[in-house]
């Protein structure tokens, strides 16, 4: 992987924190040379470290030091700074709103090589690796339910649901309000979403279920709850805390 500085972003400040978590984004602007210029104009106050276009070509915009400025109002395992303690890595793509295409291999394989490389160089848990639509499930769609995250998993650069048959009530419907709800809001909150565990059925947790959706089950984004979803956000749980306590012992 040839990282270019081609041009540098002076969207930044200094870091409050130290580095535990990697944010993925999409451009979701038409071109590869709009979203650079957006990403490195003093106007626009945005920024990531990383730019990958989809020949693979990877842009180094802000030092890993510094805290580059990508995740603007968001929330990860009780961070509200996201930006003082994380990698933001912008994948060029029109998103979206300007007709979402697939990433190339060539793009993906090099975001793997740097994920693999920040990994081990911050020692960065897995369950830290997230989309920004992870941390601001309100207002973010990206890097969206194109972004192969199974195939980031099997490379061991994520973590990945396993088939658990759970058994939650079938009363977990919107607008309803419910022990049951109360207990998926509680498992999506230790996951590290941030939610409101009051057991109501909100717009908010239709909102964070569509974001866990997007990312784990691409195919069915509805923010409904089913057995399915259930499964893996009970299986998500369970990988974090085990994830955690290992990493905490080594
Ligand atoms: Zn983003």
């Amino acid at each position: 992987m040839k990282i270019i500085t081609k041009k540098s972003s002076p969207n930044f400040d200094e870091r409050k924190s130290k580095i535990d978590i990697i944010v993925i984004h999409y451009t979701g602007m038409q071109s590869f040379e709009e979203a650079l210029e957006h990403l490195c104009k003093p106007s626009s106050k945005v920024s990531s470290h990383y730019l990958i276009n989809s020949s693979g070509d990877v842009y180094l915009l802000v030092d890993e030091e510094k805290r580059a400025w990508h995740a603007g109002v968001s929330y990860w395992s009780g961070n509200i700074d996201v930006n003082s303690s994380s990698i933001g890595i912008e994948l060029v793509n029109p998103g979206h709103e300007f007709g979402y295409e697939i990433f190339s291999e060539s793009q993906m394989t090099s975001l793997e090589v740097l994920i693999k490389s920040l990994i081990n160089n911050y020692n960065i848990p897995l369950y830290n690796i997230v989309g920004h639509s992870d941390i601001a499930p309100l207002r973010k769609k990206d890097p969206g339910e194109l972004f192969n995250w199974k195939r980031l998993a099997k490379k061991n650069l994520s973590i990945w649901p396993k088939k658990l048959s759970t058994s939650f009530s079938k009363n977990i419907k919107i607008g309803n309000k419910s022990n049951g709800i109360l207990q998926v809001q509680e498992f999506l909150s230790e996951i590290g979403y941030k939610i409101t565990k009051d057991g109501f059925f909100s717009e908010e947790t239709k909102l964070v279920l569509m974001a866990f959706q997007r990312r784990f089950r691409c195919h069915k984004v509805d923010g409904l709850f089913d057995d399915e979803t259930g499964s893996m956000i009970k299986s998500i749980y369970d990988l974090k805390k085990q994830v955690k306590k290992d990493f905490e012992i080594t």
